[in-house]
């Protein structure tokens, strides 16, 4: 068996592969625990290569008993090298992860869900559930969907027109929590203790985190079986950050790569960067805030998961950084712009991150960077509405239009119009 079970990350009491994710004895969270020489011993570069096209390629690293049942068109997107937005920020070698057209969903959530619904079936559940600041209500909704399992999803009530909508359409029963993410969150955490559901991202945490792993593997595979120099990761929990560092490293013990020493650098929102705020001062805890932000994907402002990306980062040698939302809107047309991708205001917060860094000269020219574009700018069309401006409308005739070309030239020739 490749599970061995589930131990907790503080004082490191073993527990068996169940629903369970804080420890009963320190109230640490609980981590799957792999038996790695048996995973080892088992699977090659080859075999992963013959696998699907899909995160399943890597099933052997994952925290599921026997073969995948949900989700199984989620990962394996598309590795980009931005040849454009590298010029302007001075890297031969970026790369984007582009989790922007991730199945079943657009966004890297699906990876996650993928995972958890499968391990929630070969648990026994029935209904499954979620405390989510959008994008997870999403891909548990739609995975719930083709899965035909009972689906409660709880959201924050003031998101995104498309969010509500990608959750709606699949049917589930949605719950709209007058209150942040974080009031959500705490309120699932009492309902899963009542009722006997698969709430994803509580009771089934240990398994659904592990799901983020999968970009990691797929960023050393489709680098060429390398590790870049650098990663830029959109915080929100913080599992994220976490769980590419573990991917990496596990690549090595498996034998894939080696001399592992990937910065890891960590995107917030000024709005909510509880761990970006924590690293520029120099704390050794997470301060919980109010989140005021447009990236509300990223809005947690108390991550479970905090603590440990703050500590990946910094034994990497890597920053967390934060951008105002002003950076967001800009980062999310930069990256539009320049390379045809239309990422979420989580894009943007990377990208303005990603940005930031280069200027103040974190990355060599020649280093491998690649940022994690993890959801698709049609869900927060909000955010960038106002930047965009409205098409030229011009009658049908051919005069009228050489008028407006006329009109564009000019435009086009003198100094862009600050907004
Ligand atoms: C959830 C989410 C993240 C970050 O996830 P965590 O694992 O909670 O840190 C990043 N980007 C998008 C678009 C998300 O929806």
């Amino acid at each position: 068996m490749k599970i061995k079970g589930l131990q907790c990350k503080e004082c490191h009491k073993t527990y068996e592969a169940v629903a369970l994710h804080v420890c009963e004895f320190c109230f640490g969270p609980l981590e799957v625990v792999y038996d790695y020489a048996f995973i080892r011993a088992n699977l090659s570069k080859e075999k992963i290569l013959q696998g699907p096209k899909s995160l399943w390629r890597y099933e052997a690293l994952l925290p599921i008993a026997g073969p995948p049942t949900v989700g199984l068109d989620a990962g394996f997107t598309p590795m980009v090298h931005a040849k454009n937005l590298g010029t302007e920020l001075g890297l031969d070698y970026l790369y984007l992860k582009n989790d922007t057209v991730n199945c079943l969903t657009l966004s890297f959530k699906d990876r996650v869900v993928a995972v958890a619904l499968t391990r929630a079936k070969e648990l026994g559940f029935n209904t499954v559930a979620c405390a989510s600041t959008g994008n997870l209500a999403n891909a548990v909704s739609a995975a719930a969907a083709s899965a035909q399992l009972r689906c409660f999803v709880f959201i924050p009530h003031d998101l995104e027109v498309a969010k509500v909508l990608g959750n709606l359409v699949y049917r589930p029963t949605v719950v709209a929590i007058e209150g942040n993410y974080d009031d959500v969150n705490r309120l699932c955490s009492e309902i899963s203790e009542e009722f006997p559901w698969a709430f994803v991202n509580i009771n089934i945490r240990p398994y659904y985190s592990e799901g983020s792993k999968t970009l990691a593997y797929e960023t050393i595979e489709q680098m060429g079986w390398q590790v870049p120099d650098h990663v830029v990761v959109p915080i929100a929990s913080g599992s994220l950050l976490t769980k590419i560092a573990k991917g990496f490293k596990e690549f090595e013990w498996m034998g894939f790569v080696s001399g592992v020493a990937t910065q890891l650098h960590g995107a917030q929102a000024q709005g909510c960067a509880p761990v970006a705020d924590a690293f520029k001062e120099q704390r050794e805890f997470i301060r919980p805030l109010k989140p005021k932000t447009i990236a509300k994907s990223l809005a947690i402002g108390n991550p479970a998961d905090g603590i440990y990306a703050l500590q990946a980062i910094r034994s990497s040698g890597g920053m967390a950084e934060a951008v105002s939302d002003e950076e967001v809107v800009e980062g999310m047309l930069l990256l539009a712009s320049k390379e045809g991708i239309f990422a979420e205001t989580a894009g943007g917060v990377t990208i303005g991150v990603l940005k930031k860094l280069a200027k103040q000269g974190r990355f060599g020219r020649n280093e491998v960077v690649v940022a994690y574009i993890t959801g698709n700018g049609l869900k927060t069309q909000e955010a960038v509405t106002p930047a965009v401006g409205a098409p030229w409308t011009i009658k049908p005739s051919l005069s009228g239009f050489q008028k407006m070309l006329k009109e564009v030239e000019t435009q086009m020739s003198s100094p862009p119009r600050r907004r």
